[in-house]
């Protein structure tokens, strides 16, 4: 039997499920899943009444968010109408596994970030003149800015490095 009590999520589960929600499906469909959130299951007409979209505007979300893994249903037959009725609720397993997606991804990004700190060496302008400068854009511009002149010098990035280090290791401390 499987479990149709609401799926509790905290508020900061909620926003990052809200943006990736919004990432993969739009807008709408963030409205849709709000519906949803606070109810165990739920039929379309609900969705519609509390959104105020239109009944199969609300489907074709339903149908794009069920492509995505996001939500599932069950369905039971009508028997006075002869028709199915479909209860909607969130794919928890499903949101796990985005969820966990999404992680990997992030976490690649940040080790492809840490790896271009550490390998690269870096200028900036004393007076605070625009970016830092890689070592080799320095070079071209013989160590000094093109707005005021300066000489460059030397960026320390051990705090940028640092930083993206705790970052990876939380990421990869939470399941
Ligand atoms: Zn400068």
């Amino acid at each position: 039997m499987v479990s149709r009590a609401p799926v509790h999520y905290d508020k900061e589960s909620s926003d990052v499920l809200m943006r990736l929600i919004s990432l993969l499906c739009g807008e709408d469909a963030v409205k849709v899943v709000k519906v949803m959130l606070n109810e165990s299951e739920v039929i379309d007409e609900f969705i519609a009444e509390k959104t105020g979209m239109r009944l199969n505007q609300v489907r074709r979300i339903l149908y794009d968010l069920l492509d995505k893994r996001i939500v599932t249903y069950r369905r039971e037959i009508d028997e006075e109408k002869g028709y199915f009725l479909y209860f909607w609720s969130l794919n928890k397993e499903g949101l796990r596994e985005i969820v966990k997606e999404r992680k990997k991804l992030v976490l690649n990004r940040l080790r492809e970030r840490l790896r271009y700190e550490e390998q690269k060496v870096f200028f900036v302008c004393p007076n605070g003149c625009g970016d830092r400068i890689p070592f080799e854009r320095a070079l071209d511009q013989q160590f000094k800015c093109f707005q005021c002149g300066a000489m460059l010098q030397n960026f320390d990035n051990q705090r940028i490095i640092e930083k993206l280090k705790a970052k990876i290791e939380a990421l990869e401390k939470d399941p």
